[in-house]
């Protein structure tokens, strides 16, 4: 099993002060198999990063994965604020500098996102492509992941969404169902797959290319549901080489047990490669008060029976040193 780090900053940046090469030759002798470095859509940080970290990773050993968010992109709102998500009560949301989630209809991000990788992408190189936020607008590190079916979807109610949908269902708005809107949504959220997909099949010479799922489950239970931000496993296996479920156990307030109880049950649901996306340092959204770099360790250790063929390591600001990097990896 494979350990890939996410580019620990915290500000989902660069690492600023800590010289490249030190930190690169560090990670790789701690065990270290690759880093994975965010690509910002429309921020010029995309193109330095490209330039530079491949062939870094390269020379120490490291594997280099690309990181890229889809619906959620606070450079896309700042020019065109009407294509946020709209609430159930007409509200919207937005976490400053990370989390600025675009309407799943909008078509014209998704015509200039196609756009922006293949400039970007072409003739490029990788080891493997994380796609992130590339379902339904949901913030579940709000809600910890626990879906309340009578108030679902959260996002999203624009207008355009809602007359495409009462369209597509052939009912009244108040007749529909929780069920009406899943389909829906998901259909929304294959088309983009889709599209993405042959997108960067024609650009990024990559070997395989996943989509991270965040972790929604009904309350007290531990069995996934995709459905609920519109991602279809059906979609996922034809358009995806692996998927990456996200667990981050502090923010769900889940322990060792929990984290792996639901990966069993995401690993017997599909046939795909599965490579879980572990929190390593504590944030500001965490349920409970454990060490997180302590169960992460225990994460690492009791998941190799399970047929995973690497794991993700985010929120990881804190592998920044050696004796850190020792007391969290096996
Ligand atoms: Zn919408």
């Amino acid at each position: 099993m494979r350990i890939i780090l996410k580019w620990p900053s915290g500000s989902n940046h660069w690492l600023g002060e800590h010289p490249l090469d030190a930190a690169l030759q560090m990670w790789k002798q701690h065990g270290i198999d690759g880093i994975l470095i965010p690509l910002l859509p429309w921020e010029p940080s995309a193109t330095f990063a490209l330039e530079r970290y491949p062939e870094s990773c390269r020379e120490y050993g490291l594997e280099c994965w690309f990181l890229i968010s889809v619906f959620n992109n606070p450079r896309f709102l700042q020019r065109y604020p009407d294509e946020r998500v709209i609430g159930r009560k007409k509200e919207t949301i937005a976490y400053p500098g990370w989390f600025a989630p675009i309407c799943p209809s909008s078509s014209r991000f998704l015509d200039e996102w196609i756009a922006w990788a293949e400039d970007l992408l072409k003739d490029k190189k990788a080891d493997a492509l994380v796609l992130d936020h590339l379902f339904v607008p949901v913030f579940w590190y709000g809600s910890g992941g626990n879906v309340a079916e009578e108030e679902w979807p959260p996002y999203c109610y624009c207008n355009r969404c809602l007359s495409r949908f009462e369209e597509s269902v052939r009912k009244p708005l108040e007749d529909v169902t929780a069920l009406d809107w899943i389909r829906w949504q998901q259909t929304r959220i294959s088309a983009a797959l889709e599209a993405i997909r042959a997108c960067l099949d024609r650009c990024i010479a990559t070997r395989k290319i996943g989509v991270q799922v965040p972790p929604l489950a009904s309350p007290g239970s531990l069995q996934p549901r995709p459905q609920y931000a519109g991602l279809n496993l059906e979609a996922l296996k034809e358009h995806t080489d692996f998927t990456s479920p996200v667990v981050y156990h502090g923010i769900l307030g889940w322990s060792a047990d929990q984290v792996l109880a639901y990966l069993v049950e995401w690993i017997a649901r599909t046939p795909q490669p599965v490579v879980p996306s572990f929190q390593v340092t504590r944030t500001h959204w965490d349920r409970n008060h454990r060490d997180p770099a302590q169960t992460v360790r225990q994460l690492l250790y009791r998941i190799t029976p399970l047929p995973v063929e690497a794991v993700t390591l985010f929120h990881a600001g804190d592998l920044l040193t050696p004796e850190k990097l020792t007391a969290v990896l096996p």
